[in-house]
């Protein structure tokens, strides 16, 4: 195949997704220089903090409102949905041990979270160790699932902390976090959910689903990289993982990333439909109910060609409880980076698995997890759309998928 330069079609939106306009509007005031621009740091007693903490609270109060937290206090603003994940999990196993310990129990306590968690949930298996806890995990269907019947097994009253992530990076599967919140709430563990690909995507309700952690990444729902939040239910024992000043109630310590902060609650409110009347017809393209009917479309539209034109396919996950927007695929016979390597050539960039797992030629433990055998695996591509994705850039890019896959079958 020929090396063709065409604008990029960019099929990668779960790893991460283009700024949104009204993400930047709201943070270009603040990365303006000199004195005049809204520079303050919020945790400043004078009226230049004053008017710092002013914004700082306001998107608190409407990123709470959004995920109907019952208190805006119940926000944590973090850097990103690692540092959210690695506070809540190593946290809340802390603060339930200090908990179990003066209730007069002496474990041993256990972690227990999944096998196709992203590595920002399992790596933590290696400080929680080192501090004592023990780390299980909880097997899923083969589609991606983890089933309440799988988690009872599982969760005892000596589990401090039970995480599950709200969907699958790699293959989309969501899910089922009110029955598998109920069951820990049966055995009095505490339920994180990781929901970095579910928010700003699908519903979500911390109420309903019964959680007392969520992690966020503003950077998967058209916000700023670097940038994310923590629910985290009121009255929660937890410990903070970053200590200093007082900054977030002493639940994360440094100077919050305003800009940041303000740019990811403007795509939030996008995304939940929240300044409808004030919006753009172009902005509210955005707006979660949206934005699924449109990359559920453009995932059918592919999932059909490939099932229609390319042999010996399989597609990953759950047929009926997946997120809009990602669409695995493995070709048999094929090896997934050279795939890669030739859809980048033609302009087209999608990812082997998850952004992280990538450059590295094991199959990924997501898979692996699912039962999918190596030789499967191996030629997996993950596909990802947004509400910037057009119609004709899938179209274009199955005809080269479809070319490709011909070529390396036949060198
Ligand atoms: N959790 C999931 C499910 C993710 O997909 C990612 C990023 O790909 C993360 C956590 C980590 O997010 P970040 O790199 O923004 O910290």
């Amino acid at each position: 195949m020929q090396a063709m330069q065409t604008k990029r079609i960019y099929l990668d939106n779960a790893a991460t997704t283009p700024l949104c306009d009204a993400a930047a509007k709201a943070m270009a005031p603040y990365m303006e220089s000199g004195t005049q621009a809204p520079f303050g740091n919020a945790n400043s007693l004078h009226s230049i903090g004053r008017e710092a903490f002013s914004a700082l609270e306001d998107a608190r109060a409407r990123v709470a409102r959004a995920l109907k937290a019952h208190r805006p206090d119940e926000i944590v603003f973090t850097g990103g949905a690692t540092e959210s994940d690695n506070s809540a999990i190593v946290g809340m196993a802390l603060g339930a041990r200090e908990k179990a310990r003066l209730a007069g129990k002496h474990g041993p306590f256990k972690v227990v979270t999944s096998r196709i968690e992203h590595e920002a949930v399992l790596e933590t298996s290696h400080m929680l160790r080192a501090l004592g806890f023990e780390f299980e995990l909880v097997d899923n269907d083969g589609l991606g699932r983890v089933t309440p019947e799988a988690l009872k097994r599982i969760v005892d009253e000596n589990t401090l902390v039970v995480s599950v992530m709200a969907a699958n990076n790699e293959v989309g599967t969501i899910q089922p976090i009110a029955a598998l919140s109920a069951v820990c709430r049966k055995h009095g563990a505490p339920f994180h959910t990781d929901a970095v690909q579910a928010y700003g995507h699908i519903p979500l309700d911390v109420s309903a689903l019964g959680v007392d952690a969520l992690s966020v990444s503003a950077h998967k729902f058209h916000g700023p990289k670097g940038v994310g939040f923590l629910y985290c239910r009121k009255g929660l024992a937890t410990e903070p993982l970053i200590s200093g000043g007082a900054q977030e109630r002493g639940y994360r310590a440094g100077t919050e990333n305003l800009a940041g902060i303000v740019g990811m609650e403007a795509a939030a409110r996008l995304a939940f439909g929240g300044n409808a009347a004030d919006s753009s017809c172009e902005e509210l393209a955005f707006s979660m109910a949206q934005a699924r009917v449109h990359v559920a479309s453009l995932r059918n539209y592919m999932a059909r060609f490939i099932e229609n034109e390319i042999p010996d396919i399989r597609i990953n996950g759950s047929g009926t409880q997946h997120l809009p927007g990602i669409l695995s695929v493995s070709f048999q016979g094929v090896s997934g980076e050279a795939l890669l390597g030739l859809l980048d050539q033609q302009g087209v960039c999608a990812s082997a698995g998850s952004a992280c797992a990538s450059g590295s030629l094991e199959p990924s433990h997501v898979l692996t997890a699912m039962g999918i055998p190596a030789e499967w695996a191996q030629g997996t591509i993950r596909f990802s759309f947004s509400a910037f994705t057009e119609q004709r850039e899938v179209e274009r890019a199955c005809q080269v998928l479809r070319d490709a896959v011909h070529h390396l079958r036949n060198v």
